[in-house]
């Protein structure tokens, strides 16, 4: 399942450039284009996903094997503690509509998010 018009399909194709700091059957992790911390790395589907929900509905196994290597991005970048974000929804600040969780760390986060 691919969008043709979707930015991170793509990325997967290797049809846009991206930094890539990881690969699996499954997943691709890269640096955010605009990072936001010292580690900032969106991790994705190879599959075409349009966000957390459709894909844990779709997937739970893949939904799952994506937290993992997120958190193996975090430990391949040094971190201890990291954060994992799925903005789910234009409203909460979604605007890439192919499912990414976003890996932070490396400096202080405050709580509640903004
Ligand atoms: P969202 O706002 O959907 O949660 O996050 C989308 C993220 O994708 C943003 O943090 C944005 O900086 C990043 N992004 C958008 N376009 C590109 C791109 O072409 N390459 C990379 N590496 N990141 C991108
Ligand atoms: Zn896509």
């Amino acid at each position: 399942m691919t969008s043709a018009d979707c930015l991170f399909c793509k990325i997967v194709a290797g049809e846009i450039p991206a930094t890539l700091v990881a690969e699996t059957a499954d997943t691709v992790a890269f640096r955010d284009i605009n990072a936001q911390a010292p580690t900032h790395v969106l991790v994705i589907p190879r599959e075409h996903h349009r966000d957390i929900a459709a894909m844990a509905a779709a997937d739970p196994c893949l939904t799952g094997r994506l937290a993992a290597d997120a958190a193996a991005v975090a430990a391949q970048d040094g971190l201890t503690g990291f954060r994992l974000v799925f903005n789910t929804g234009a409203e909460v600040g979604q605007s890439v509509f192919h499912v990414h969780g976003h890996v932070l760390g490396g400096r202080e986060f405050r709580w509640p998010p903004g």
